[in-house]
């Protein structure tokens, strides 16, 4: 299906726009499974607004909620550059956005970039999420999952902080 490879597109633009203002390159985008529109884009403003929970997910998933008036996404598909985490999993669960789309998985991307390694959120990790009655979340990864990844090959992590208690 085309169309896939045209939302993920506009998924990488709102991540190069992210990179571009000092945010990490990951990008979503919420578009409309009946009309096709586009509702949000969203990147990651983790970095940008000192945020940890801004992941670009939550970023599209706030402003389509806020656009709509409503908590409901159920009529929306999200697109996510990277394989989401537990937490925009759960955010589009509560959402009720019943399918999910991404690019890179976080495995094929360098696991040392990612303080969570190995499968964080494989394809089942979706229906077990569970939060919701009636709720079976789809989520399928692979959609332009080169380029995907490509947008983080420049980035590392900043260092740790040690955590030592006296
Ligand atoms: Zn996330």
């Amino acid at each position: 299906m085309q169309q896939r490879e045209a939302y993920m597109k506009i998924a990488i633009q709102a991540a190069m726009d992210s990179s571009k203002n000092g945010g990490v390159a990951i990008g979503a985008v919420l578009v409309d499974a009946a009309t096709g529109e586009v509702v949000a884009t969203g990147g990651s403003q983790v970095r940008i607004s000192k945020d940890p929970t801004a992941h670009a997910e939550i970023t599209a998933i706030r402003t389509a909620a806020k656009l709509r008036s409503t908590d409901d996404l159920s009529g929306l598909i999200l697109f996510s550059t990277l394989e989401p985490c537990h937490m925009c999993l759960s955010a589009a669960a509560w959402a009720r956005v019943p399918q999910i789309f991404f690019g890179a998985y976080r495995k094929n991307v360098d696991e040392t970039l990612f303080d969570i390694k190995g499968d964080f959120s494989d394809e089942q990790e979706g229906k077990r999420m569970n939060l919701r009655e009636n709720l079976t979340m789809k989520v399928s990864g692979g959609v332009l999952e080169a380029e995907c990844a490509e947008l983080l090959a420049t980035y590392h992590e900043p260092p740790k902080h040690a955590f030592k208690i006296a």
